[in-house]
């Protein structure tokens, strides 16, 4: 049975979190001269500014509860997913002594999370449909080996990853199964976090930032168990979610109407963008998507790069990503953009077809 005392390291298990002020005092008072703020006022906004944000961030993790179905001690909150790929590697990867598995072409905030903090990594690439390999997983593990981040749908490739492998995976794992679920508003698969109760070792990580566009206010969040969630909250920043961020997601997770029009505008152009992109004999391969993007396949993706910055669109090169060459990653736009990206498609595929 995993226990996560065995995983976090040694010296965090005793650590004494720095304590806030509003940390030693729950309730109402009317003066407060605890935490060195300036009670004349805010130069910014003219709201409450001067008082240091909710440490926990109470009012979002009630409507993500409620949204989500975990309960509120199963969320962590952090200044975008980033920091709680972070703040997992730090958990219970030992500098210079412990690894992290990951299963490339993927997201690259694991690989650079694990070199700031001087961790190994171990690499398992994705088979030919970018799913993952079960025995050449397995096999990878040492005991050295701490986290496996799975990504799902996966960042560059838009796939989503086999469920029947992905629990396998959970099930053998000697360690946290991390399960990065950036893009899931974009599919009908379900979340893995509905499964948290199953597993001990199961982190899932959901950000704002892309389905909700708020990837300016920078949140992101972890659910797990109540005991992963608690060591996480004890080695953050202690305001690491400032106070217009919660005020405005507060906000706009009420907007759950608003959502479903922009995913099914978003989900329908990716749609038209596929199936235009089929017609053009330039794509060589266009990669099934869950996400808010596709990967296509070129014959020169530097030249398609180079070309298409001249017409004033940026896309992604991935083709230096294993099992990527010549691959780019096209973000779903605004119509009015996906038009623009479709004509200087045509035209350089017409150029290039002489
Ligand atoms: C964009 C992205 C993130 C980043 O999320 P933030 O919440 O903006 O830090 C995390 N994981 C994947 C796979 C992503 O593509």
């Amino acid at each position: 049975m995993f226990s996560i005392q065995t995983f976090i390291r040694p010296h965090l298990l005793s650590l004494k979190p720095y304590s806030s002020a509003r940390d030693e005092f729950e309730g109402e008072a009317s003066v407060y001269l605890d935490a060195n703020e300036n009670n004349l006022g805010s130069l910014a906004g003219g709201v409450d500014y001067n008082r240091y944000p909710d440490p926990y961030q109470k009012t979002i993790k009630e409507k993500l509860s409620k949204l989500k179905g975990v309960r509120p001690e199963q969320i962590f909150i952090g200044n975008g997913s980033d920091e709680a790929i972070d703040l997992l590697v730090r958990l219970v990867c030992e500098p210079g002594k412990d690894e992290v598995l990951l299963l490339p072409p993927t997201y690259g905030m694991y690989e650079v999370s694990a070199n700031i903090h001087h961790i190994g990594i171990q690499r398992v690439p994705l088979d030919e449909h970018f799913q993952p390999v079960f025995e050449k997983i397995a096999e990878k593990q040492t005991e050295r080996t701490k986290i496996l981040f799975l990504c799902s749908p996966n960042n560059p490739t838009g796939n989503s990853l086999a469920p029947n492998t992905v629990e396998k995976l959970i099930r053998s794992f000697n360690g946290l199964v991390v399960v990065d679920e950036a893009y899931i508003d974009f599919t009908d698969t379900p979340s893995w976090s509905t499964r948290l109760d199953e597993f001990p070792n199961l982190v899932v990580l959901q950000t704002l930032s892309k389905a909700w566009g708020m990837a300016g206010l920078r949140l992101g969040m972890a659910f797990a168990s109540p005991e992963i969630i608690g060591f996480l909250n004890k080695i953050k920043p202690p305001y690491n979610i400032n106070a217009v961020t919660q005020e405005l997601v507060s906000e706009a997770l009420d907007k759950t109407a608003q959502l479903g029009d922009m995913l099914d505008v978003i989900i329908q152009e990716r749609t038209r963008l596929m199936e235009a992109f089929a017609t053009l004999p330039l794509m060589e391969k266009v990669y099934p998507s869950d996400a808010n993007f596709v990967l296509v396949q070129v014959p020169n993706a530097n030249d398609l790069y180079g070309y298409l910055l001249k017409r004033g669109v940026v896309v992604r090169n991935r083709s230096t990503q294993p099992g990527c060459a010549n691959c780019v990653r096209i973000t779903v736009g605004t119509p009015p953009e996906n038009d623009h990206l479709l004509e200087a498609l045509q035209t350089y595929a017409a150029q290039n077809s002489a």
